[in-house]
């Protein structure tokens, strides 16, 4: 299956062998090759950083965005923890910490802001509900245009090796 700006991939019944996957991948080779070269999007270019730098810039990045639209939600942040989380781009703990991903520095700023944005909303309401959407949605309008930009580029980042 070749979707835009994913990596290609080979559905098969269970227990194929090797031998047959790899028999099936020359035999479409060719049509393969052609996928590819249509496929419109062939990724992001992301710059080149050190996870240090990377660092540095997601903890300034989040602290003007948290300067910014903290006030404007009427809440206040305890802590601010930057990580490499494989799995998600920010999290709130009840304790009124928030953590992010340095990797949302790779992402485009109105991507990252969204990111911020949904934390801070869940210093107001901790679950997904229909107010908590409601508050992101008076943040950032369009907001589930950014969320879609993470379902599809996600991965992109998370697989992005510093230099
Ligand atoms: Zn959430």
């Amino acid at each position: 299956m070749v979707a835009p700006g994913r990596p290609p991939e080979v559905v098969v019944p269970l227990r194929t062998s090797e031998w047959t996957i790899r028999a099936l991948l020359d035999q479409h080779e060719g049509w393969l090759a052609r996928q590819l070269a249509r496929a419109p999007e062939r990724g992001l270019t992301l710059e080149a950083m050190t996870e240090r730098q990377g660092r540095t810039r997601a903890r300034a990045l989040v602290h003007k965005l948290i300067a910014e639209e903290a006030p404007r939600l009427g809440v206040t942040v305890t802590r601010i923890a930057i990580r490499d989380q494989r799995t998600r781009w920010g999290s709130c703990s009840s304790r009124g910490t928030l953590s992010f991903n340095w990797r949302l520095v790779l992402a485009p700023p109105e991507v990252a802001g969204y990111v911020v944005v949904h934390e801070l909303c869940h210093l107001r309401e901790p679950s997904h509900s229909p107010r908590f959407w409601r508050l992101v949605a008076g943040a950032r309008p369009g907001y589930s245009e950014q969320r879609r930009w993470l379902a599809e580029h996600g991965w992109e980042l998370q697989a992005y090796t510093p230099s």
